[in-house]
């Protein structure tokens, strides 16, 4: 008899895995905090909170309560023709953080369904209100999902390269990178000479470009850019899936911009990275263009799994200890860490930038050539760390930390001493070679 573990290759096919060269997974058998534990009680400090999705620590005893209570009430029911209390407390209390013209909650399942479900949303908006709208204007590098309608509106590369001539057409403009705001606002500019009445929605990773790199730019920036949207008539759909629940310093990235979107989308921190799900919000305006007597402008879009009572028991009891333990202060205390780790490292001769934003801060590390997903750095960064008990994976050569909140200031340091460390060993390397 092999030992489970033993039998993952046989049977398993892994996320953005590359099999024949991976090194085989580690087997993970709990969590305690921010900390993974392994088969033979190895301890992981989780320093990018599982893919983004964890918010106050793993297995958390209060979450796991909460969901286990609604597990013996109700696990699930279709949600069409049917509702349940988990899914319109938690739509009440999401309405109540988001933007203040955002009106009803749409459930799905994941990040990539939420931008789905607002894609469609945007072009059946206008569809139901008699015109044809079918471009989208993104931003170049951005990262929506892995379905075909986030695809689109994704960076056009290696990840999407094999479907490229089955995504549909999307207008790419220049992220408003810190002194690059006026080029952004000239491209913007030239689409709505050319393009004005064919755009449905202009899409976005609010104030941090995630799998790009976690390349960072102003509200000020992100305001210009959707009053201009606005004041042109074209949609915006801010993509809070990874920036939601407090990872820029705000609840939403969007609080800190003085402009609101239309459409927003959330997943990983909304059940606090407790189970599988999505949700994009509405704003009255667009709710309206569905309501009719008119069959036809039935938004027709479900999952089997809409609204999973489990799934909204633990994003209520997330938004609970969001307000029981004031865990804003705690990404405040992360962020002052990261702000001081920052003026530490800045100059080393290795780090060609590092910028943080609220819990996130990224590293990018010279090496000759521009920055890339593929860099050949990224093996070795990501196995040292792993060495060392810590999980960073790295975006090429970009490292960065996006802690579950519950990190402590000692851990924290845990993972400065290990980047440390790491540019220090790249430094004798480069210097021996
Ligand atoms: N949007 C953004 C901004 C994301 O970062 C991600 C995932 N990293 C997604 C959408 C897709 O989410 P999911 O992986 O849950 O489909």
């Amino acid at each position: 008899m092999t030992a489970w573990f033993e039998d993952d290759k046989q049977y398993v096919w892994h996320p953005f895995t590359q099999a024949k060269l991976s090194d085989p997974p580690i087997p993970i058998v709990s969590g305690e905090g921010a900390w993974l534990i392994d088969k033979d009680g190895g301890r992981y400090l989780d320093a990018v909170a599982s893919w983004w999705t964890n918010i106050h620590g793993h297995a958390h005893p209060y979450l796991a309560e909460k969901l286990a209570e609604q597990a013996r009430k109700l696990e699930h029911v279709i949600f069409a023709g049917f509702t349940h209390q988990p899914a319109v407390d938690l739509a009440g209390r999401l309405l109540k953080r988001l933007p203040s013209n955002q009106s009803k909650i749409f459930y799905s399942d994941n990040g990539s369904t939420a931008v789905e479900v607002a894609l469609k949303m945007a072009i059946q908006y206008w569809h139901n209100r008699g015109e044809r709208r079918r471009k989208f204007i993104a931003l170049r590098g951005a990262y929506h999902g892995d379905t075909f309608g986030a695809m689109s509106t994704s960076a056009r590369g290696t990840f999407t390269q094999p479907f490229a001539d089955m995504l549909f057409d999307v207008i790419f403009i220049d992220p408003p990178y810190p002194g690059t705001e006026e080029a952004t606002m000239e491209q913007l500019r030239h689409q709505i000479e050319v393009n004005g009445d064919q755009v449905a929605a202009f899409i976005f990773e609010p104030l941090v470009l995630g799998t790009a790199g976690m390349y960072m730019y102003t509200p000020a920036a992100l305001a210009a850019m959707m009053r201009m949207c606005r004041e042109n008539g074209w949609l915006t759909i801010a993509d809070e899936v990874m920036t939601g629940f407090g990872r820029t310093g705000t609840f939403f990235a969007c609080d800190q911009v003085d402009e609101n979107p239309d459409i927003v989308c959330m997943s990983k921190g909304l059940t606090a990275g407790m189970l599988p799900m999505g949700a994009t919000s509405a704003s009255d305006q667009i709710y309206q263009a569905f309501w009719s007597d008119d069959r036809s402008k039935t938004l027709f879009h479900g999952h089997s799994f809409t609204a999973n009572p489990l799934g909204c028991a633990a994003g209520l009891a997330s938004l609970g200890l969001f307000d029981q333990n004031n865990v804003m202060d705690d990404v405040q205390r992360i962020a002052l860490n990261h702000a001081t780790f920052r003026t530490k490292i800045r100059h080393h001769p290795l780090v060609k930038d590092c910028r943080h934003t609220g819990v996130i801060i990224a590293i990018e590390i010279e090496t000759g050539l521009e920055s890339s997903y593929f860099s050949a750095l990224r093996d070795q960064l990501y196995r040292f760390f792993i060495s060392q008990y810590v999980l960073l994976r790295p975006l090429g050569n970009i490292v960065y930390i996006l802690p579950p909140y519950c990190i402590s200031d000692f851990e924290l340091g845990l993972l400065y001493q290990s980047i440390e460390e790491c540019l220090d060993k790249l430094s004798v390397q480069i210097h021996n070679s």
